[in-house]
């Protein structure tokens, strides 16, 4: 048995899919404070066919729900919470056990789910906001511990702007 987890987590990657401003602020009133339409296509080609988990107050500010064709789960404290097309999870450690044989694990969110996977993620998919924003939902990690693979650099029609940058672990 012990062998058959090892070979299984073998294969699980997680990845956190992230857009973060330059002063940590991924968040604000339950929303992202900044609309960059070509963020969100990229947000879409990054996790369809996937599963994705996500913070109980991520998914009440999705707009549509659940996100289709991707697997939901939805890690909550509360017994009992249920939604239409999301799989409940009671932990991160849930959430991916309940993620099942899937090959990737897209953590989407929010500051408090993206916390408790940062030790566990392989990899980054970041989209650095290059300005500073308010918010009450912020996160951080040690860039020191990660290596750049990829960066592409930006602007929206309106000037402001961002780079994806996918890191992974060293
Ligand atoms: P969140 O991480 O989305 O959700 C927090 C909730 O998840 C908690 O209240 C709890 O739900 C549950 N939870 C968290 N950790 C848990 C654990 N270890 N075990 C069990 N349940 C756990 O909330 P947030 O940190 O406030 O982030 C939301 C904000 O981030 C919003 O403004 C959203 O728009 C933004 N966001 C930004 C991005 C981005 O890339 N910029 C991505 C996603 C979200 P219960 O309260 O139900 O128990």
């Amino acid at each position: 048995a012990a062998m058959v987890l090892a070979v299984k987590w073998s294969f699980l990657m997680i990845t956190l899919v992230l857009a973060m401003a330059e002063n940590g602020v991924i968040g604000r009133d339950g929303a992202i404070p900044w609309r960059i339409a070509e963020d969100m296509k990229r947000f879409k080609a990054l996790t369809v066919g996937k599963t994705v988990v996500m913070g109980r107050k991520t998914w009440d500010s999705l707009p549509r729900k659940p996100l289709p064709d991707r697997a939901n789960i939805v890690v909550t404290r509360q017994t009992g919470w249920s939604a239409a097309g999301a799989v409940t999870a009671s932990s991160l450690d849930d959430a991916l056990d309940k993620a099942g044989n899937a090959d990737d694990v897209m953590v989407i969110g929010g500051g408090e789910i993206y916390r408790a996977a940062l030790a566990r993620a392989d990899r980054i998919e970041l989209t650095e906001v290059h300005g500073a924003f308010d918010g009450d939902a912020h996160f951080a990690f040690d860039r020191a511990s990660w290596r750049e693979v990829a960066r592409e650099s930006h602007k929206t029609p309106d000037g402001l702007a961002y780079s994806y940058v996918t890191l992974v672990r060293g």
